[in-house]
């Protein structure tokens, strides 16, 4: 009865659900085929909603209403002030929601509610207002020119967007690539990730109510093999900026090249590096590398997966790593207490216990946790391994799961040595007291970005993107506006034609 589902909704602290169907040219609509299909809630493994099934036709219209909002459309031609004020509306919309809104992704993706809460939406909203203040700050150089020309650069918006984002962090992956393409004049569609497509049709409906003018901001809810090849493969979508594994992120890279070489940006995975040197307070660094290791249960680009301790400390944090990892709350993530909820789906779940079983049969020692937890959900112990080796999988793959490998260096010389050994190069960690080791360090280590004595320190003013297979272009900071810009160069004789 609809009495026992509410209570049941209550319990579990779910919003009501109010958007899931297709949001284009400002319409929420049902998708072509009619099709929809369910997002499940990784605590019970039940449906949390039906959501639009978008597919290529959909993809069409959208790409075609962005297309007009784009080429013949207001948002393009409006001043970077008219911009600025929409955004900072439709940020302030957002700060009216968060709740709602954090119900959403801590529902379909089981992230921390608190965390999702009190930091994650509202820096969402910072990072709109952050683009908003660019708006009316973009323009081009005056050059210097060789001969008697004036040349001057403009910075134009590169056109329709297609954003394609995953599930681990659903409104901050909107918003890094979302805001800054806002600001650039773009207009875009955005394919959320199939397992977390709820707080992105929201978002669609708060940019319509901030004044946002229909066909700038798409969403087309559906899978990636259909919805999200078909963007990246449109003839009429100029640049896709993307965000997910190397594996999808060389599809769209493929079909990019094969359709009309739009622009791609790619922002990959990463097995990225911590390096504990033996100045370090042990217990500061034991902390700092469990939340590299394990937040968001390890469903985070940038986890520090491979933990590289120094001989002297080696011992002591092997062992206090085990007592803190032990003492890690896991539950429903809707209670303050927990400090990391069940993985996405069953497919990642499944993925993280094979590459666990595979650690341990590569001869890997498993330190602490290892198996699931829970009666129902999906849920699995921090996990760490000792004795590894670059060359087993566990040290090479991404597994996006709460699963880090401990390895023992001797020297500076090594651990840079060690630290690059991998086809990645999203971000590395340091901790050291030592100004000397941290300087070389972060010169020698080839990933995007560095944290020395902190990790995951994101800021929005920051650039942030990869190296080597974790991908190119940098989301937020203004190199995440450029991106969206392109550079056009206009010249004019200054006395008479030399043509
Ligand atoms: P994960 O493996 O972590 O789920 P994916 O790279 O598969 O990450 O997914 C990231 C995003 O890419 C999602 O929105 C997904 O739907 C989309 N995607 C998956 N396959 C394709 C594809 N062939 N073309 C375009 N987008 C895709």
């Amino acid at each position: 009865s609809e009495g026992n589902d509410s209570s049941e909704r209550q319990k579990l602290r779910l919003p009501e659900i109010k958007f899931t169907r297709l949001f284009i040219n400002g319409e929420f609509v049902d998708a072509v085929s009619g099709k929809t299909f369910e997002t499940i809630d990784p605590r019970t493994g039940e449906a949390l909603a039906s959501v639009a099934e978008g597919d290529k036709e959909d993809v069409d219209l959208a790409v075609k209403a962005a297309r007009e909002a784009f080429d013949h459309g207001r948002w393009p031609r409006m001043s970077g002030s008219e911009r600025r004020k929409i955004m900072m509306k439709f940020a302030d919309l957002i700060d009216r929601h968060v709740e709602e809104l954090a119900s959403l992704d801590c529902a379909d993706a089981g992230k921390l509610f608190t965390h999702t809460k009190f930091l994650e939406i509202p820096q969402c909203a910072e990072n709109i207002r952050y683009f908003a203040g660019a708006a009316d700050k973009i323009h081009g150089e005056t050059l210097k020119m060789s001969r008697e020309l004036q040349g001057y650069t403009l910075r134009e918006p590169i056109g329709v967007v297609g954003h394609i984002i995953p599930w681990n962090f659903p409104s901050t992956m909107f918003f890094f690539k979302v805001s800054p393409a806002l600001a650039a004049g773009c207009t875009m569609v955005v394919k959320p990730a199939e397992q977390s497509p709820l707080s992105a049709l929201y978002y669609a409906h708060l940019a319509k109510e901030a004044g946002v003018p229909d066909g700038v901001l798409n969403v087309i809810t559906g899978f990636g093999p259909t919805a999200g090849a078909a963007l990246s493969s449109h003839m009429d979508v100029d640049k896709i900026s993307f965000t997910g594994s190397t594996e999808v992120g060389r599809l769209v890279m493929e079909a990019a090249a094969k359709s009309n070489l739009k622009v791609v940006s790619l922002e990959l995975g990463g097995k990225s590096p911590l390096m504990v040197f033996d100045d370090a307070d042990v217990d500061t660094a034991v902390e700092l590398a469990q939340i590299a290791a394990f937040y968001n249960k390890g469903e985070i680009c940038v986890a520090g997966s491979r933990v590289y301790v120094q001989e002297g400390i080696y011992d002591e944090f092997v062992r206090k790593s085990a007592e803190k990892a032990k003492s890690w709350k896991i539950g429903d993530p809707f209670d303050p207490q927990v400090n990391q909820g069940p993985q996405v789906d069953k497919k990642q779940f499944e993925k993280i216990l094979s590459y666990i079983d595979l650690g341990k049969r590569e001869g890997a020692t498993l330190l602490t946790g290892g198996k699931p937890c829970g009666d129902k959900g999906l849920y699995i112990e921090p996990t760490i391994f000792t004795d590894v080796k670059e060359e087993m999988t566990i040290a090479k793959d991404e597994i996006f799961g709460p699963v880090m490998s401990l390895m023992k260096f001797k020297t500076i010389e090594e651990v840079i040595e060690r630290a690059n050994q991998t086809r990645y190069g999203l971000a590395a960690g340091i901790v050291t007291t030592d100004l000397n080791i941290a300087n070389r360090v972060s010169r020698s280590v080839r990933a995007g970005t560095i944290w020395i004595n902190c990790y995951m320190a994101f800021d929005r003013d920051c650039p942030f993107g990869g190296f080597k297979m974790s991908g190119f272009g940098k989301d937020i900071g203004m190199a995440g506006l450029d991106k969206y810009l392109l550079c056009k160069s206009v010249v004019t004789p200054i006395y008479n034609s030399p043509w």
